[in-house]
């Protein structure tokens, strides 16, 4: 379909139907109905199938008209690209719906106390017994495990397996007796995180997700999504300021259900601040202060152009590429200067919050939150491990966990 042919369809139908008035969910349900909520969705699910590239156009038309989307908070979007990709018709119809109408928020249980750049090290262990699948084990660093209804579980089922085949993939209900979450405080005073303790926690045959045994295939599609979309960190957070009962209804679940990603923006450097902090502190003509502003300024535009190619590469249907790692590496670096631009710009004002502080203490929480950049979703060595193996084709790291998971040398306890 033509752009201009979707932007006259997506606004006229706005015009006809979008109302500030409106509950939050009566319009999200509407959204859903119509396609245009997730128009590169197929349309069996709640889409039109149009080509990727047409979500920007149809994006700009909401903003126009001031429309709001479908949810997005949290890790909903991850869920629902791992379930569009691997999940069959029970899954779809029971979960990609309340997805989008924010009904039901997810959380991802990948990390373990010892397992967590080595994912497919995981212990938690799921049984078959009397036709329920029987979960114990402990995940760590879950964020938004506090606030969800589901969560994506990867737990091992076979341990006499070669560590990735022993592995399945889950749909957890929360909710129930088996699960408890403890939150975690992080040293920039957000508690983001929980550690999620299973103890015989269940879940029926049906909501096991792909083949018995292939959950890392399953989980690598979670992942990549996680690192496609970590480019897009510095906006997570933010809430619209629009008028009407409907804007009121957004902000009030975006205060809650985006609270444990509000230092996201500072996560990631806020280059948006150095320049307006250069001027304010006097320094833009400093010769020094010139040169790594200009590194920085430079480095961050690049790697816009390499994600811009990633989603320019993804809209032509082509497998993803390295993009996704080397966005993520170069996300890191460029927090990191931007947090010494920031140093060089206040000094040793950047370690005072509260009151009276340089920007209300967001100068200090981007110094606190910037390391979570080379860990979140993968650590800076992890991806250069991933471009050296399969991009440059470089020889692998020697492995010493080939065999049965079993007898893998593990420095925690044994589950088995
Ligand atoms: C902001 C944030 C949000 C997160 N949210 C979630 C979530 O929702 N769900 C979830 O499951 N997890 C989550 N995590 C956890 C995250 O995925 C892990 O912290 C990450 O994978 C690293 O694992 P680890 O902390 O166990 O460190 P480790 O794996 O113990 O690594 C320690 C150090 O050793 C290095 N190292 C490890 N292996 C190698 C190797 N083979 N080669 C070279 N160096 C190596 C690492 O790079 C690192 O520097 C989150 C983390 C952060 C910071």
């Amino acid at each position: 379909m033509e752009e201009n042919t979707v932007c006259i369809e997506v606004r006229t139908w706005l015009q006809e139907n979008w109302h500030a008035d409106r509950s939050l969910l009566d319009w999200r349900n509407l959204l859903v109905e119509s396609g245009w909520g997730v128009p590169c969705w197929p349309q069996e699910w709640y889409g039109r199938g149009l080509p990727a590239d047409m979500e920007a156009v149809v994006n700009s038309e909401f903003a126009a008209a001031g429309a709001l989307g479908v949810a997005r908070a949290g890790i909903r979007m991850l869920a629902a690209a791992t379930l569009l990709e691997h999940g069959n018709e029970t899954h779809k119809k029971k979960f990609l719906r309340r997805i989008l109408t924010g009904e039901d928020n997810w959380c991802q249980l990948f990390s373990e106390p010892g397992s967590g750049s080595d994912l497919a090290g995981a212990t938690t262990r799921a049984e078959l017994k009397d036709r329920q699948w029987i979960i114990n084990g402990q995940k760590l660093w879950t964020t938004s495990a506090h606030h969800a209804e589901y969560g994506l579980l990867l737990a091992r089922t076979d341990w006499d397996l070669p560590k990735h085949q022993g592995l399945s993939y889950f749909v957890l209900d929360m909710r129930q007796p088996g699960v408890e979450v403890q939150a975690l405080r992080q040293m920039n005073g957000h508690a983001s995180f929980n550690q999620v303790f299973f103890d015989d926690a269940t879940i029926a045959p049906e909501y096991q997700v792909g083949a018995l045994g292939e959950g890392w295939k399953v989980a690598m599609t979670t992942l990549a999504h996680e690192r496609r979309s970590a480019d897009g960190f510095r906006n997570w957070g933010k809430a619209g300021s629009g008028q009407g009962a409907i804007y009121d209804e957004d902000r009030a679940e975006n205060a809650v259900l985006n609270e444990p990603y509000k230092w996201y923006p500072q996560r990631a450097g806020r280059v948006d601040l150095v320049l307006q902090r250069a001027h304010e502190s006097g320094l833009i003509s400093d010769a020094r202060i010139r040169q790594e502003l200009a590194s920085l300024l430079i480095l961050s535009e690049t790697a816009n152009w390499t994600a811009q190619r990633a989603r320019a590469a993804q809209q032509l249907g082509r497998p993803q590429g390295p993009e996704g790692s080397l966005g993520k590496l170069a996300g890191s670096h460029i927090a990191r200067a931007a947090a010494r631009v920031h140093t060089s710009l206040s000094g040793a004002e950047v370690m005072l919050k509260g009151e009276g502080s340089t920007m209300e203490g967001v100068i200090a929480e981007i110094l606190l939150s910037v390391p979570a950049t080379s860990i979140a979703g993968g650590t800076d060595e992890i991806q250069r491990n991933i471009i050296a193996e399969r991009v440059l084709g470089m020889p692998k790291e020697p492995r010493f966990d080939t065999g049965p998971f079993r007898d893998v040398p593990r420095s925690l306890p044994r589950n088995s």
